[in-house]
């Protein structure tokens, strides 16, 4: 342990894109169906739009602009509209280098220095707990439902009672969740609405464009509500790094204060800009990308070994039916195997909470991802196709 390192750090390891690795052992063509971005890239057209923004009207010597008016103009517009709305403005929405960095932003300013915890419910998105830590700061976990995985709302609910705990300054929950892929119930929300003004709630609508259900039309009646949305998944800039945070002035003025001056560089918000003016060419894919997801999921579903949970989002949380294994097999190891055997074959998917996560790919891949899966689960002691 170097010796000017604050001591908590030696517990915490660096984020890994791929656990488990891409591998050296992996085929050279791998589909990618681990990290639940669009499978399409943007249409050649809108990137030699990009390409001209670059060579023609980007200042490469010059800072980008620090206050992504122009950005934060387009993204009011796009919410009101993704929501039938018409109150978002400006002043409402923080930009972030991702929303991971909002994540962080809001653990800056809510909880840093001791001043509170936080809750999650897991399984969810791991990066809640990961930015926490960094910050020192404590992660309060309860539990949810084995069969529909809505969260344990009475265990979250004595949590927030205990005086004992630092108190919980902070839920984070996702709309919908990952890796199970479920929107909030009417009664999770209903528990969502009744937690106190100085507990701040933040929704991580990541998933929106995929389940078409947003708390957006809410946010008004809860200055403790925080929605937060992202250009990764169904926008396809998951390389450009950009999220934003939807919320009431004074808490988006706070995420302000808390960000670097220039989180988003020059090309990221050209590209950001230019996807929402061009939305109606890019977004009808998520109807195909829906399409695509009950088809990948009757097909899963037709595997007896593999329990298969509905999906609100773009991706499957599935475990393996031990009383569909052979009785010799451990549960543990045989999804271990069929990780690595996927990954083996040219399908990557997610390991994590006990299951797979798999995201919805293009026809091409998830028929792929399909044969191998029903190949190796055939071996794996499991009987043929159901029916
Ligand atoms: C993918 C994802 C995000 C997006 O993160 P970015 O930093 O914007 O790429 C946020 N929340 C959840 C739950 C996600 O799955």
């Amino acid at each position: 342990m170097l010796p000017f390192l604050r001591s908590d750090l030696a517990q915490l390891a660096a984020y890994k894109p791929h656990p488990g690795g891409v591998g050296a052992e992996a085929p050279a063509t791998v589909d990618r169906l681990d990290t639940n971005e669009s499978p399409y890239d943007l249409p050649a057209e809108l990137k030699q739009k990009l390409a001209w923004h670059y060579q023609h009207s980007l200042e490469s010597n010059r800072y980008p602009d620090g206050s992504h008016a122009a950005l934060k103009e387009a993204i009011a517009t796009y919410a009101n509209e993704s929501a039938h709305t018409d109150w978002v403005q400006p002043e409402h929405i923080s930009i972030g280098n991702g929303s991971d960095e909002l994540i962080r932003a809001l653990l800056i300013a809510t909880c840093l220095g001791g001043e509170g915890s936080i809750l999650v419910a897991n399984p969810t998105f791991s990066m809640y707990a990961i930015t926490a830590n960094t910050l020192g700061i404590p992660v309060v976990a309860v539990g949810r439902d084995e069969a529909t995985f809505a969260i344990d709302c009475t265990a979250a609910q004595a949590a927030i009672a205990d005086t004992d705990a630092q108190p919980i300054r902070v839920v984070f929950v996702v709309h919908p969740n990952s890796p199970t892929a479920n929107a909030l119930t009417e009664a999770e929300i209903d528990w969502l609405r009744q937690i106190p003004d100085h507990i701040l709630v933040v929704i991580d609508e990541a998933y929106f464009e995929f389940s078409q259900t947003s708390l957006l039309p809410e946010l008004p009646q809860h200055p403790n509500w925080v929605i937060l949305r992202t250009f990764s998944k169904a926008f396809r800039l998951a390389s450009h790094r950009v999220g934003y945070g939807l919320a009431h002035p004074g808490v988006a003025a706070a995420l302000e204060k808390v960000r670097l001056p220039y989180n988003l560089p020059a090309m990221t918000q050209t590209a950001a800009r230019l996807t929402l003016q061009h939305r109606a060419e890019l977004l009808p894919i998520i109807d195909t990308i829906r399409q695509e997801r009950e088809k990948l999921g009757d097909r899963l579903r037709s595997f007896p070994a593999l329990q298969v949970w509905p999906s609100d989002a773009n991706f499957f949380f599935m475990r393996l039916d031990p009383t569909v294994l052979s009785a010799d097999l451990d549960p543990d190891k045989a999804l271990d195997h069929l990780f690595n055997r996927l990954k083996q074959e040219g399908t990557l998917i997610r390991k994590t909470s006990g299951g797979l996560r798999i995201t919805v790919g293009t026809p091409e891949e998830n028929q792929r991802t399909g044969d191998r899966a029903q190949a190796l689960l055939r071996k794996l002691g499991s009987a043929a196709q159901k029916g």
